[in-house]
């Protein structure tokens, strides 16, 4: 049977590894969404027309090297502004959200946009000094050379462009669960997921 939960919030909300937690426990699919965005701004990097780029899309173009960094995640936030953009994937996503077997989608706009009849809907979030922490250390891990100043910017430009936008602005649904993880481990954020997530599997 189709379950859907439906995960946004801003960047280094910690989303992307509750959505992975929560997709390995109950055996469902999962769909990083930036990740679409992010491959569509890498093409636009890459000397692409945005629309033509979305439209244009292959599961291949997920794996480029580049899509984890910074670049690509403030070409994604551009792009993303684009309404036909924005369009040309909705289908893959909604089709993705309907899967026999459950499926997890995280992103900006799953509950609002994408899956507005999702069965769970959360809205991940956590104070920009911690987001930026977070990341800063991500990166730090990963051998980047960058500083956490650049990396708050950063997140601070992008969550303003996603929250700021006219189509699809980044915002809880009326009808999320709010989880703010500035004062948690990612254990005790997934154990609050996980029991939203019981509740509505009854
Ligand atoms: O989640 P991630 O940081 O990879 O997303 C990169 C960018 O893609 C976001 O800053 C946002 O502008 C855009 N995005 C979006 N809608 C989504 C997912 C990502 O607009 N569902």
């Amino acid at each position: 049977m189709a379950f859907t939960v439906a995960i946004d919030g801003p960047a280094a909300s910690g989303k992307g590894t509750i959505s992975r937690q929560i997709a390995a426990r109950y055996g469902y699919a999962h769909l990083d969404t930036g990740l679409l965005y992010r491959a569509v701004g890498q093409k636009v990097l890459d000397g692409a027309e945005p629309v033509e780029a979305a439209r244009a899309l292959r599961p291949d173009d997920l794996n480029h090297p580049g899509l984890r960094g910074a670049d690509a995640a403030q070409a994604a936030s551009r792009v993303a502004v684009i309404p036909d953009v924005r369009r040309a994937l909705l289908d893959f996503q909604r089709a993705f959200a309907r899967r026999a077997g459950g499926a997890v989608l995280d992103g900006r706009d799953i509950g609002t946009v994408i899956c507005p009849d999702a069965n769970v809907k959360l809205y991940i979030t956590a104070s920009d000094s911690v987001r930026a922490a977070r990341r800063f250390a991500e990166l730090q891990a990963g051998g980047a050379d960058t500083t956490f100043e650049a990396v708050l910017a950063d997140l601070r430009q992008r969550d303003t462009r996603d929250q700021g936008r006219a189509t699809a602005p980044l915002k809880p649904a009326v009808d999320a669960v709010l989880i703010d993880t500035s004062q948690m481990d990612i254990a005790e954020a997934l154990a609050e997921a996980v029991a939203v997530i019981e509740r509505q599997r009854g």
